[in-house]
């Protein structure tokens, strides 16, 4: 994987990862935010609870202070007390046992005794004389109902005082109010009752204008001294949400800030003189249970969102680094620093892909086995390194190189004149040549180079294989050479090693399926026209059909010694034929088989051919061997040997295409021949020349013959007067493409062999 694909795919696990880290995050903001509203709303049920909780408890009060009074006066009538003299003194004892501060009983006329315990009596109190407050409540009550006054500062306890106030009744009427004024002091025992429940709240009983009647602060504190409105306790925002509420004396339930610190408070009307209970609640639930879990679930959250980032992060460069090792290791030469072939395959592919121009450029060092061999693998490698530094140092932009193993570079010039690529490689190779291997011995390293140009856009499609195969087969032209040297790719000479190559590759397996089929060409008697014998001529059919001729892989074959084995099994086909025609009637025709000069060289040549003989038990006057005039040639007596043999065995033995090369009489002195074939090269002079020159000589060869009792045949008859020729020349048998071309055995089975009884 290269860099980019990699960087592509982490990136997107990247993505994924934070993802997962954003919904871990807004999942814990989800569960907080719910926790924190269930808090909210608990906080909020619990405010009403306590705030309601107080309000009856203040109400009850109230009720209480005025069914006490109702009592009294109940009692009042009924013992009737009210014109006693000592109702004052009664009055007295009553509040010693009642929980008014100051009790008072006003007649009809307005005019009344005030009793306290601590204070004493006071008698003869004019009902107009009293607070306004206390006046309200009383006319109330004068008029039948039991009413609560407004608070009001009271002269006789310099304190702030409410006053309950009821009616007397005597004979079924108001006779005389009885009214009875508590202190806040109360209520601040109501508040401070539920302070010590929960020690985080602060709870006031206000009026509408904010002035502070009870709460569950000290008195001194600063909320008493005036309007909790008007000093700085909260924001102006918060204040007006609160008045606004207040006016409409409705409950209202808030987070705001008072004296500087974050609050949850709840205003609730308390249905009596215009009255509220304020509770105020810091915003610290830290030591709430719910609340740390929410803080604990959240923080766990961030951590492991966080955790999962440096996770990450670890992991991606982990990756990135382990790639970058992989890809070096992967694409590039470990002794060198090179580029390796992987790497330089994949450049070339971009370089065609762009379809832009190059040449491929193959470099060997000459006899770098010798080199290792005797300067060790140490200073080869040495070598190897200094020849990859001097190539880079040659590379222009865009060019590149890579080792392809052993002592094989490949180049990429981005040059397509072949001038230019011969004398940047001769430059750089006589540059790597200076180099000496030791510095005890001067060895001068040579190099040899192959190339291979690829020019667009007239260039044909090729792999990346191709071109390097290319460029290598231009080297192995070089590989002999002694100096340095360069070789350019030659189309020609690479389809004739292409061909090679197959038929090298493909022979031996033709020969054991019989893909070399024996093809007869007849030899015709000169005298009367009858057929006299054939020669046999070797045909490969591959499997398709299509036919190789004996001229493209005969040569091939005389080189890599093959042929030695095609001629046995071209004798064993002739033998075959024959005795197929002897079992079928037929009387048999002499075959001649060529026969390479390889054979006579081969130990078993003759004892194979005996056995051929045995085993298809054919006479061997039946067959003539074709052997090429250089035989005579040879240095050794081995080959002569041979052919004294072959004719003791009854072979008859023919010196084919005399006169296509240095033939000379010297042949026909040392070789002891049946048969003279004499090459189609002295017609075709003939008939070019239109000279007597040639006849004359042919005449004379054939008048020799007919003295060394040697039969003549020849070659390349393809014309009427060719045949004409060569009769009136005397010569015995004639071959060629006027009575026929070389044809299938079975062909000619059919066309000239006929059964004894037909
Ligand atoms: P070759 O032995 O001289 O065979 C005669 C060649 O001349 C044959 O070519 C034949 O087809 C051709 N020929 C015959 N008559 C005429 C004619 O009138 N005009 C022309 N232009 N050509 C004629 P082919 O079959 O292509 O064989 C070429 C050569 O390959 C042979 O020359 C022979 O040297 C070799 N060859 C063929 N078969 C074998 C074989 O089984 N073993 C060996 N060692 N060589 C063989
Ligand atoms: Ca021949
Ligand atoms: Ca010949």
């Amino acid at each position: 994987m290269n860099e980019t694909q990699l960087k592509k795919r982490l990136s997107r696990a990247a993505v994924w990862c934070s993802v997962l880290g954003l919904v871990i995050l807004l999942a814990g903001a989800f569960i907080a935010t719910t926790f924190h509203r269930a808090l909210q709303s608990l906080a909020l049920s619990e405010f009403k609870e306590e705030a309601s909780g107080y309000r009856t408890q203040i109400i009850l009060q109230l009720e209480q202070d005025s069914k006490s009074l109702s009592t009294l006066a109940a009692l009042f009538e009924q013992s009737q007390v009210l014109d006693d003299a000592h109702f004052s003194t009664d009055l007295l004892i009553a509040n010693h046992s009642d929980t008014f501060e100051t009790l008072g009983y006003f007649n009809a006329h307005g005019i009344g005794t005030l009793v306290n315990t601590e204070l004493g009596m006071l008698t003869d109190v004019d009902y107009h004389t009293l607070p306004h407050a206390v006046q309200a409540s009383l006319t109330m009550a004068y008029r039948g109902i039991p009413d609560v006054s407004r608070l009001y500062e009271s002269d006789i306890s310099e304190a702030r005082l409410l006053v309950c106030a009821v009616p007397v009744y005597q004979d079924g009427n108001i006779v005389g109010v009885l009214a009875g004024s508590t202190s806040l002091t109360c209520f601040d025992e109501i508040l401070s009752e539920s302070a010590s429940s929960n020690q985080n709240s602060t709870t006031y009983l206000i009026n509408a204008q904010g002035q502070v009647l009870a709460g569950t602060t000290d008195l001194s504190s600063p909320e008493y001294q005036s309007s909790i409105f008007s000093a700085d306790f909260f924001d102006q925002a918060d204040l007006n949400a609160i008045e606004a509420a207040i006016a409409r004396e409705e409950s209202i339930f808030s987070t705001v800030r008072y004296q500087g610190v974050r609050c949850n408070i709840l205003v609730e009307p308390v249905g009596l003189n215009n009255w509220f209970v304020l509770c105020i609640s810091a915003v610290t639930n830290s030591n709430h249970t719910i609340y740390q879990m929410v803080i604990t679930l959240g923080v766990t959250f961030l951590l492991l969102a966080v955790l999962i980032l440096v996770l990450l992060v670890y992991i991606w460069r982990l990756t990135l680094h382990h790639n970058r090792t992989l890809t070096r290791m992967a694409y590039t030469d470990e002794l060198t620093g090179a580029d390796n072939l992987n790497r330089f395959m994949q450049n070339l592919d971009a370089l065609q892909h762009r379809q832009q121009s190059f040449c491929m450029v193959s470099l060997n060092v000459r006899q770098f086995k010798f080199i290792n061999e005797l300067f060790g693998s140490s200073m080869a490698n040495q070598l190897l390194k200094t020849i990859a530094q001097r190539v880079r140092g040659s590379m222009g932009e865009g060019e590149f190189f890579c080792r392809e193993g052993g002592d094989l570079f490949y180049l990429v010039f981005l040059e397509t004149d072949a001038c230019a690529v011969k004398k940047r490689t001769t430059a750089l190779m006589e540059d790597i040549g200076l180099h000496t291997v030791s510095t005890t011995r001067d060895y001068r390293i040579s190099l040899y180079a192959g190339a291979y140009l690829v020019e667009y856009p007239n260039q044909e499609e090729l792999s990346t294989e191709l071109i390097i195969t290319r460029s290598r087969f231009a080297i192995q032209h070089c590989r002999d050479l002694p100096s340095t040297s360069v070789h350019f790719y030659d189309t020609q000479l690479h389809n004739t090693e292409e061909r090679e190559n197959f038929i090298e590759s493909h022979m031996h397996q033709a020969l054991q399926r019989g893909e070399f089929q024996m093809y007869l060409q007849p030899q015709i008697n000169l005298k009367d026209g009858s057929l006299g014998s054939a020669e046999a001529l070797v045909r490969w059919v591959i499997e398709d059909g299509h036919i190789i001729f004996p001229n493209d892989f005969i040569p091939l074959f005389e080189r890599n010694g093959f042929c030695s084995h095609l001629d046995l099994y071209m004798v064993e086909q002739a033998m075959r034929q024959i005795r197929q025609w002897m079992d079928s009637g037929i009387a048999p025709l002499p075959i001649s088989v060529n026969q390479s000069k390889l054979l006579f060289y081969r130990p078993d040549y003759i004892s194979t051919l005996e056995e051929l003989l045995q085993r298809y038990q054919v006479p061997a006057q039946l067959i003539t061997l074709e052997i090429l005039e250089q035989l005579s040639f040879e240095q050794t007596g081995e080959p002569h040997e041979k052919l004294r043999k072959l004719r003791k065995l009854g072979f008859r033995v023919s010196m084919d295409d005399f006169g296509s090369g240095y033939a000379s009489f010297h042949t026909l002195g040392s070789l002891e021949i049946d048969e003279l074939k004499l090459d189609r090269s002295f017609l075709l002079e003939i008939s070019a020349r239109q000279s007597n020159r040639f006849a004359l000589i042919l005449e004379c060869i054939v008048k020799l013959t007919k003295r060394l009792n040697i039969t003549t045949v020849v070659e390349g008859v393809e014309t009427v007067e060719n045949e004409t020729l060569i009769r009136n020349l005397n010569c015995d048998m004639g071959q060629g493409y006027l009575y026929s071309r070389p044809i299938p055995a079975e062909e000619f089975t059919q066309r000239y062999m006929t059964r004894k009884d037909q």
